[in-house]
């Protein structure tokens, strides 16, 4: 552990670490990705069906120097979430860094919300979270060292019409984080998580593109989030010196869900 004179931001903060970030070949993923493997970390690139994002993000990174991996997963998959993690800790050493960012939205108000959108929402979001934390926790409790950073959303909190199954598998991510981070902070692993406000992602065009410029007049600091703000957040936790920071959320909205 640094001591208080150290620097906080030395510029390779994640040398000779290792990190997995599902969802890390597009949006707050990738900015993640890319920051940890900026920062000095062996960065594997988990991804569900879309190679060639996942391919263009790691030469992005190794382009600028970084180590990364591109490797498909479904974080729905207990079993290839389980063996993904087995590998990586055999082939790389060790699992430093899990950040859990695999998401999707099916939007739809309750009342006509199918079981299959209920289902794939809870299913990616919340217990592709517990598949990778289960198959992570007991490497990183024998190495005594881990940090665990879930996406969550200013969503668990504040109310969205029609992200019932969303708000929930959020909701259930920070319940999680809570809980784990209590069950592993003597084996000095460390969980928390990420709330995101509105960001300018794939997930969003949607929204954005049928709202215009509502949501930015909506939001005190008057601009979209950039993935990189998330990131940014993310490296924060990821960080060895954050060692005192666990079972917490950090929301980074820029001032959206503050009601001014
Ligand atoms: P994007 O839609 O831009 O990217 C989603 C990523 O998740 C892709 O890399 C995708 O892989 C991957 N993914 C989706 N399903 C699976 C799966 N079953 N298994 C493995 N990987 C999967 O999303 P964002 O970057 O916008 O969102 C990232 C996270 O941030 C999500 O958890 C989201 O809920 C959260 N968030 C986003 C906000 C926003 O405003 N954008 C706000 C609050 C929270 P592939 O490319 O192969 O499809």
């Amino acid at each position: 552990m640094a001591d208080s004179s150290a620097s906080p931001f030395p510029p390779k903060p994640f040398e000779g670490r290792t990190a997995l970030v599902t969802g890390g070949s597009r949006g707050i993923g990738r900015a993640c990705a890319e920051m940890l493997a900026a920062g000095g970390a062996k960065v594997g690139v988990v991804y569900a069906g879309n190679t060639a994002a996942a391919e263009e993000t790691v030469a992005a990174i190794q382009a600028a120097g970084g180590q990364a991996e591109a490797i498909q997963c479904d974080v729905t998959n207990h079993e290839a979430a389980a063996e993904l993690v087995k590998k990586v800790v055999e082939d790389w050493g060790q699992l430093d860094i899990l950040v859990n960012n695999a998401g999707i939205i099916r939007d739809g108000l309750f009342a006509t919300m199918s079981p299959e959108n209920w289902g794939a929402v809870i299913e990616t979001n919340l217990t592709g979270v517990y598949n990778f934390c289960h198959a992570a926790i007991m490497p990183m409790m024998r190495a005594r060292y881990g940090r665990i950073i879930n996406m969550s959303s200013v969503a668990a909190h504040y109310s969205n019409p029609g992200q019932a199954n969303y708000a929930a598998s959020k909701g259930g991510i920070e319940g999680l984080t809570r809980c784990l981070a209590t069950e592993i902070a003597k084996r000095g692993v460390t969980v928390n998580a990420v709330a995101p406000g509105f960001v300018q992602t794939d997930m969003t065009e949607a929204v954005r593109n049928a709202a215009g410029d509502i949501i930015t007049k909506a939001i005190p600091r008057k601009r979209l989030g950039k993935p990189e703000d998330i990131a940014r957040a993310v490296c924060f936790l990821a960080d060895e010196r954050s060692d005192y920071i666990t079972g917490q959320t950090v929301t980074v909205d820029g001032g959206l869900t503050l009601g001014g």
